[in-house]
């Protein structure tokens, strides 16, 4: 049984009226923070014996199955709008595991209110309540008592209570239930048949539990709303406590405020590295760095696509970081370009280029860009399980850490492979047949962006690599090149050879 125990014994004043059998406060079991201020605060304000009935957590087991049993609604597409690509880029388009715990959370609820068959009050553990909560609950009892309110349990029947604060908690003057949709999960009252309702019309978490509990499975006159609203919470509204399912920039003020700058730190930490938003264009370009993401974003704005490197474009985003899933891409020009594991397009481009000429560009690229080899290596190491640096010259680390990207792009099953050193009419043949709207380009400018990349403002020299350095690598990476050179169509690198064609 999930529900604990009271929160407080002793309580002198309870405000609540007698056909409310049962209080709940929904929250994680480990939320001592909470919980402790619930304790405090719930019998202080004239809500007695209210117990705690334990929330499930992302890895709790009901959440699970929740998911194995394909009863999530995943992206492509907004839980809320149901487009690619909301109005809004900043908004919540895709369920996360703490709204999906919460979901959870609220039909063991339910279930629990099924068992009991009593009346009752539902909170969560942020809530705060408004000066008139006493005389909201009188004139509710009032109403019951006077057949104005029919409340009965057999009846499926949900009160609104509270919600985020906003305009409604300013309205003076009395009291009235009215017709109106809240978002209430955090104060509401609920008969035993409205919680059987809830669980028969359930077919999936395809959307988050206050939609779906005061909006989506609700049916005209099944729903009321007291206004003014008896309740807010502390986490949405004023950044008191902090949010259990997006972390708030308004919760890093407050820890400010209060003179808590480590806090703060650390709240926007999670702020920085929490997604809550897939964000849809139509076209991806990766590779590996130096095989031309840079130059293929050029290739593409001549066309007239709006393609962005590391940044953000309408049709597009050519970045090297978006081979992997990162949490966060260092050097991520837009939100839009700072995760793979936020992002979703139609259409995945891989950049391939000659090791001849890739290979030294990546020696240069790893001696002075290390923060470039230390992403490369963590995620290789993850994906492969080869560790490109330990034991390795830097020719076999760039050799390396050319031929595993390129796989770990291979497996994600790139629709269109373009090599550096194809024409760039190819390219855009290959668009247009995709249904791109490209424009005619009688004549492509095929500068290379990045040639002569500066490292922290210097342009240094690439390594001039012999026949002796090719014959000096191991048979494991020559293996990986030979695989490379034969998939994307170059010809095999023999080291005599490359003597030969040195001047
Ligand atoms: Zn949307």
């Amino acid at each position: 049984m999930a529900v604990g125990k009271g929160l407080a014994e002793g309580m002198a004043v309870d405000l609540l009226p007698e056909w409310i059998g049962d209080r709940i406060v929904v929250s994680l079991a480990d939320d001592r923070v909470r919980r402790n201020r619930m304790k405090s605060y719930l019998p202080a304000n004239g809500i007695a014996a209210a117990r705690f009935f334990d929330a499930s957590a992302p890895g709790s087991a009901d959440v699970r199955a929740l998911y194995d049993d394909d009863k999530v609604r995943r992206y492509p597409s907004c839980f809320r709008c149901n487009r690619l690509r909301c109005a809004n880029d900043a908004c919540n388009n895709v369920l996360i595991p703490p709204q999906v715990a919460n979901f959870a959370s609220f039909l063991r609820v339910w279930q629990h209110i099924c068992e009991t068959q009593l009346i009752t009050l539902v909170m969560e553990d942020d809530i705060c309540v408004h000066p008139w909560f006493e005389a909201g609950m009188a004139w509710l009892d009032a109403g019951l008592a006077k057949g104005r309110i029919d409340f009965s349990p057999d009846l499926p029947r949900l009160i609104r209570l509270g919600w985020a604060l906003n305009d409604d908690h300013e309205q003076a003057g009395s009291f009235q239930l009215r017709e109106i949709t809240r978002m209430s999960n955090c104060m509401h009252i609920l008969t035993p048949a409205y919680a059987q309702k809830m669980l028969e019309r359930f077919e999936g978490v395809d959307t988050t539990s206050d939609i779906y509990l005061h909006k989506n499975a609700a049916r005209p006159g099944e729903t009321m709303t007291l206004f003014p609203p008896l309740a807010s919470e502390l986490s949405w509204s004023t950044g008191q406590i902090p949010s259990r399912i997006h972390p708030k920039e308004k919760h890093s003020v407050y820890l400010r405020s209060i003179g808590a700058e480590k806090d703060a730190q650390e709240n926007d930490r999670l702020i920085a590295t929490h997604f809550k938003h897939i964000y849809y264009r139509p076209l991806l370009i990766t590779g590996h760095p130096r095989s031309g993401t840079g130059y293929a974003a050029g290739l593409c704005q001549q066309l007239g696509l709006d393609v962005g490197h590391e940044n953000d474009g309408q049709d597009g985003v050519s970045s090297w970081m978006m081979a992997v899933e990162a949490d966060e891409n260092p050097w991520a020009g837009h939100p839009v370009a700072k995760s793979r594991k936020a992002f979703h397009c139609d259409l995945m481009i891989q950049l391939v280029r000659d090791p001849r000429t890739a290979i030294p560009s990546i020696i240069r690229e790893n001696r002075h860009a290390p923060k470039s080899l230390a992403f490369r290596r963590t995620h290789i190491l993850s994906h492969t399980g080869v560790d490109i640096v330990e034991n390795r010259t830097e020719m076999e680390t760039a050799c390396l850490s050319l031929c595993l990207w390129a796989g770990i792009i291979r497996l994600q099953h790139p629709g269109f492979v373009s090599r550096l050193e194809d024409k760039p009419e190819i390219l855009s043949r290959f668009l247009e047949r995709s249904g791109y709207p490209v424009k005619k380009v009688t004549r492509f400018d095929t500068t290379r962006i990045n040639a002569g990349k500066r490292y922290q403002g210097c342009v240094y020299p690439k390594p001039d690599l012999t026949g002796a350095d090719w014959s000096g690598l191991t048979i494991d990476v020559v293996e990986l090149l030979d695989d490379y050179c034969k998939t994307y169509g170059y010809a095999r690198i023999t080291p005599m050879n490359e003597d030969a064609g040195r001047t």
